[in-house]
Order: structure tokens, then C-alpha cells, then sequence
């Protein structure tokens, strides 16, 4: 990107030639964007730990139960029977973030993905406040074990335990609800096994993630970072060096100021990396764009009294050629598209109903002639109440011809909250009104008074005409 050797590129900075670990001992990162960060993850971090507790008439606000496939978002519950809104809304997501990144590059990473929230702004500070900066965890880890360092570790480890505990909790309770989640936690682990493996399962990963693999997650591991690739191009903003403006650099001299760049070469962005790399060879994968180096730049330009900013959100093209943000026929292309994701959510959305009903004769059966010149046909009706109430349902036929009515078999049609429901009943027509061998009657689902689907469906007879 500014000309210099790409062989960086071959390997990762978090492994060394040899092929081993490089572990990454980054320094504190100070400054505004990192104050602004932590405000941000604050607010994160409390939507995250209060949303399971939010009810909405005594359903969870947000719950995702695959095994019950039960999907609850923002107080609507999503059936499998509106799986296509979901395929929609995930779509609509995908296209979404492919757009902010090729508009804002990985702005997404260092600002909202739990992986940086959690890591960044929970356990690296639980690290620093336990082991100190950077300096002093090296100091540490090549420190032979003695009292001091197996009271950190120890410190460590219970920590780090305990938040992925936590964390495992609340990840639970956006699969199952809180109700089941303090249950188990009244009733005993024994009670409950069937949540008591996954919780020991996701706390095992949390903690495996967060005291030793860290920020491989996002070099080897998370799709999205090894996509970037394919989805920014020279007009995408991403955390970058100036080299138009920092090269050639090095320490600054009084005699010869005019031939160097303003890099003093301090490297300080390079020892705030929490993956370990130098922002000064370009855009690289493992970059997560958390500003850390942004800050770290900007308080030694500041320090040697010359303009922030020689690390900073920009383009390659604002870079090299001085322009401005721009939008290019891709950012168009994929804006349209989500634009039109964006309708067919909302027309799914606004036309979904609540009640689904499905009507079919019962297989094997024509019709049936009945005292008084009348026919009967005989139906199974299968309802779904999405809501969270217990709907009674009456049925009508709506078509004048026929001049159908209907008679159920057994008790009243009741369907009860979030339940499948199932009926049996007669339409009885006068036999002078059934003109057809088969004919095409809608009827009316109602409830209280309330008409609340149509579904069409035939009705037999012998035909005269
Ligand atoms: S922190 Fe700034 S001045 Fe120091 S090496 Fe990095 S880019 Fe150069
Ligand atoms: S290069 Fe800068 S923005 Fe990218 S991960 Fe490293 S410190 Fe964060």
C-alpha cells in the first residue's frame, strides 16, 4: 500500500517463525477514542446484562431457543412457521454489514463485537488491574513461580473463571429465558442437567477464549475478519497510517528537521496492538480496527507538538490522493439491494399475522347427504396462536351462494397462548345450493368479533351441475 515490502504478509503476528505462540503483551491504551470506547461498552455491556431480565407480558424481550425453536425478538415470538421472515431478517443483516464495511471497514470490530467488548473491556482490564501494564506482565511471565506470581495467576484464574461463569449465565438465558436459568439455580445443578452441561460447556469456552486464545479468534477463527479482504477497496475507511505524511521516518533531530516525516518511529502503536502488528505497513487482516494505536499516535504527536491525526480513520485514497469519503457504483449497488431487503422485511412484518389457520376436508370423504335436502362436508381446521393470550375461535363461511353454516364437533374451538390447536366440524348446506361437484367457499376465522383470517377450501356435492 505505501511501497513497502509485503513480506509481513506471510505470517501473523501472534506466531512466531518457528511457528509457536508470540504472545502479545499490549500496552494499556490512554487517550479520547479509548474513553469514548469504554463509554460504549459500558452502555453495551448493561443492554447486554439487563435485556434477559426484561419481560414483556411474562416472556423474555429477547430469546432465541433453537431447541424449542421458540424466537422471541423484541417482544414478538417468531414460529418456524415464519422462518422466512427470519431468513429475510438475517439476509437483510448480511447485506447490511457487508455495506458498513465496504462504506466503514471494521468499525463494527473494534466498536460492538462482543469478542473486543469482552476481551478489551472486561478481561484485559481485569488483567491489567491484577498484573499491571504491559512491562510488568512480561516481567512476570518469564518470572520464575514464587509467592508472587502464583497469588496472580491464582487472582487470574479465579477471576477470569467467574466472569466466564457469569457470562455463560446470561448467554443461557438468551437461549432458554432467565425464569429457566434461576430454576435451575434454586433447584440444584442434579434438577436440571440438561442446562447444566451446556452452562459448563459455554464456561469452558469463555474462559479457554479469554485466557489464552484471545485475538486468534479474530485472525483465525471469525468469518468476517477473513472476508475484508473482498469486502473493503481503497475508498473504505479503515484505521490507518499516513505515509504520505509520516515517511521517512525517524527520531526527531534538531539539525536536519525538513528531511524526515513526522513518525518519530516510537512504536508506540505497535506495543498498544492487541494483535501485534506495525498499522505502518498498511491495512492488514489482523487488524480489528480498536483505535489503540490511534491514541498511542496521536499523544506523541502531541508530546513532540505536531498535528494529531498521522494515525487515523481514513481511506487509502484519502491518503495517497487527498479524497474525500465517496461513494462507488459497489456502495450503490449493495444500498439498493438492502434497500429492497429492507421492504420485503417490512411487507412480511406488517402482514404477519398472529393467527395462522389451515383448513383441508377430512381424506376419504365426500360428502355426506343429511335429513332436510341438506349436505355436509367435514373438516379439519389446525390453528396457530401466536400471541400470548387464549383465543376462542368461531368459524363462518363468508361465500353467499352456498349459504353454508357451520357446526363444530365437540367443545367450543379454544386456542390456547403460543399453541398449536386443532378442531373437527360439519358445514351443512341445502342441498338446491351446492350447484357445483366441488365448490370454492372461504371461511372466516373470527375471534371476538374480530375477523382474524380467511383460508379458502372446497366444498363437495353431488354436482347437478
Ligand atoms: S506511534 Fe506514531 S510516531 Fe510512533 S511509531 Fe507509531 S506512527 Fe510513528
Ligand atoms: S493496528 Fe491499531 S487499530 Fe488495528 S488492531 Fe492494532 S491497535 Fe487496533
Amino acid at each position: 500500500m505505501n511501497g513497502t515490502s509485503e513480506i509481513f504478509r506471510d505470517s501473523i503476528g501472534t506466531i512466531t517463525d518457528k511457528g509457536s505462540r508470540n504472545w502479545i503483551f499490549a500496552r494499556k491504551p490512554e487517550g479520547r477514542l479509548y474513553n469514548a470506547r469504554t463509554i460504549v461498552s459500558i452502555v453495551y455491556l448493561f443492554i447486554f446484562f439487563t435485556l434477559p431480565w426484561i419481560k414483556v407480558n411474562g416472556e423474555p424481550l429477547f430469546m432465541l431457543n433453537f431447541i424449542q425453536r421458540k424466537f422471541i425478538l423484541v417482544g414478538v415470538i417468531f414460529w418456524p412457521q415464519d422462518f422466512f421472515v427470519f431468513v429475510i431478517g438475517m439476509l437483510t443483516f448480511l447485506v447490511f454489514i457487508v455495506l458498513f464495511t465496504v462504506v466503514y471497514g471494521r468499525i463494527f470490530c473494534g466498536w460492538v463485537c462482543p469478542q473486543t467488548i469482552f476481551m478489551e473491556m472486561i478481561f484485559r482490564k481485569i488483567e491489567y488491574w491484577i498484573d499491571g501494564n504491559s512491562e510488568k506482565q512480561k516481567a512476570l511471565a518469564k518470572s520464575a513461580w514464587n509467592g508472587n506470581k502464583i497469588f496472580r495467576r491464582s487472582a487470574k484464574f479465579i477471576a477470569f473463571f467467574l466472569m466466564s461463569f457469569i457470562i455463560a449465565n446470561y448467554f443461557m438465558a438468551y437461549l432458554i429465558g432467565m425464569d429457566h436459568v434461576l430454576q435451575y439455580m434454586k433447584q440444584g445443578i442434579v434438577a436440571h442437567l440438561d442446562v447444566f452441561i451446556p452452562l459448563v460447556a459455554f464456561t469452558s469456552v469463555f474462559f479457554f477464549v479469554y485466557w489464552w486464545f484471545r485475538e486468534q479468534v479474530c485472525l483465525i477463527v471469525c468469518p468476517y475478519g477473513r472476508l475484508q479482504g473482498v469486502m473493503m477497496d481503497p475508498n473504505s475507511i479503515v484505521v490507518a497510517y499516513d505515509y504520505v505524511r509520516g515517511e521517512p521516518r525517524g527520531k526527531v533531530k534538531k539539525e536536519e528537521p525538513a528531511k524526515l516525516g513526522d513518525c518519530v518511529d516510537c512504536k508506540m502503536c505497535v506495543q498498544v496492538c492487541p494483535t501485534g502488528i506495525d498499522i505502518r505497513y498498511g491495512t492488514q487482516l489482523e487488524c480489528i480496527n480498536c483505535t489503540a494505536c490511534i491514541d498511542a499516535c496521536d499523544s506523541v504527536m502531541d508530546h513532540i507538538h505536531r498535528p494529531k491525526g498521522l494515525i487515523r480513520y481514513a481511506s487509502e485514497n484519502n491518503i495517497a490522493k487527498g479524497e474525500r469519503l465517496k461513494m462507488t457504483p459497489r456502495t450503490y449497488a449493495y444500498s439498493a439491494v438492502l434497500v429492497i431487503l429492507l421492504t420485503v422485511l417490512g411487507i412480511l412484518l406488517f402482514t404477519r399475522k398472529d393467527i395462522q389457520a389451515t383448513v383441508m376436508r377430512v381424506q376419504g370423504m365426500l360428502y355426506q347427504e343429511q335429513a332436510n335436502d341438506k349436505i355436509s362436508n367435514l373438516y379439519n381446521i389446525k390453528l396457530i396462536n401466536k400471541t400470548r393470550k387464549d383465543l376462542p375461535v368461531t368459524l363462518k363461511v363468508e361465500d353467499g351462494d352456498l349459504k353454508g353454516e357451520i357446526k363444530t364437533v365437540g367443545n367450543e374451538l379454544i386456542v390456547k397462548r403460543e399453541s398449536l390447536g386443532d378442531g373437527v366440524f360439519f358445514i351443512m348446506a341445502d342441498k338446491q345450493n351446492v350447484r357445483h361437484r366441488k365448490n370454492a367457499i372461504k371461511i372466516g376465522v373470527y375471534s371476538g368479533g374480530r375477523k382474524i383470517e380467511e383460508v379458502k377450501t372446497n366444498f363437495m356435492g353431488p354436482g347437478s351441475r
